[in-house]
């Protein structure tokens, strides 16, 4: 029974709300942690490319470097970290966004197989390199935001591209019916051990770290695909095995809007 917070905190009436009250405070407390914790990783992780860039000039313009090939090439790496910064950045952004519905969203019914059908003709110049195929099966509509639904398909597909081997296949599956709409990203690449399955979804946490970086990731894509399915109030299942694949499924509910 919860009674008001009125009179002593120590009487007996009022001990489940005295509970309240600290359950709130770690709440807030473990918040602020977290948001402490994200605002040093963000720090860390733009350090690291302005760390480069910065030294990549210095040797530019010091006039050791003569050579013309080193030089383009410590041009190319610039650029290569100047895009890193920009990508960690628009991740950020997003994420912030994503905390609340916006004003300005427009919702519409969004061609889930088109979107694919898009993000793997983006992915063509990586596929055709590593051999990669992919195929779509089924179709959908779904009532939403276009870019929330973009940014969650770019995220698992590109992942399921950056993650497979040589010669791999992805596979994306829309499967609708009357109150949910599944969505699922299958591939035969690396796979996630076990021990780092619940953590994936972490922002910053990567498995490999030097994988991660060398494929451009920022550790937040799926960040970013866990607040997106929390905003349709929708649920994630990964299922992964070493050396095998892996497969992620999104299961979005369909709003009333969406039925009509
Ligand atoms: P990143 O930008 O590093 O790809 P993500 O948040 O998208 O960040 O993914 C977090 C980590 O989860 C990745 O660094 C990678 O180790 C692992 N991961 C994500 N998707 C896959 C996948 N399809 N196969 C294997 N590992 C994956």
């Amino acid at each position: 029974r919860v009674t008001p917070a009125v009179g002593s905190l120590f009487d007996a009436e009022n001990q489940i709300s005295a509970v309240i009250v600290l359950t709130n405070v770690t709440q807030s407390r473990q918040m602020e942690a977290q948001r402490r914790e994200f605002i040093a990783n963000i720090s860390h992780e733009l350090k690291t490319p302005i760390t480069s860039i910065l030294g990549f000039t210095e040797l530019m313009t010091s006039g050791v470097v003569t050579d013309p090939i080193q030089k383009a090439q410590y041009l190319e790496r610039i650029g290569e970290e100047g895009r890193r910064m920009s990508n960690l950045i628009d991740d950020i952004l997003r994420l912030s966004s994503l905390e609340s519905k916006q004003a300005e969203e427009v919702w519409e019914r969004v061609d889930l197989r088109g979107l694919c059908e898009d993000i793997f003709r983006s992915l063509e110049p990586i596929m055709k390199k590593r051999g990669i195929t992919g195929e779509i099966f089924g179709a959908a509509h779904y009532y939403a935001y276009p870019d929330d639904m973009r940014q969650l398909l770019k995220n698992l597909m590109e992942n399921a591209v950056k993650y497979n081997r040589e010669n791999g296949r992805v596979t994306v599956r829309i499967s609708p019916d009357a109150y949910q709409c599944v969505i699922s990203v299958v591939d035969t690449g690396i796979g996630i051990p076990l021990e780092h399955q619940s953590r994936v979804f972490e922002r910053f946490y990567r498995v490999d770290k030097g994988r991660s970086k060398r494929e451009g990731g920022t550790g937040l894509g799926l960040s970013i695909v866990k607040h997106i399915t929390a905003k349709y109030a929708g649920q994630i299942t990964l299922v992964s095995r070493p050396d095998e694949g892996t497969s992620i499924r999104v299961t979005l509910p369909v709003t009333e809007e969406g039925r009509r």
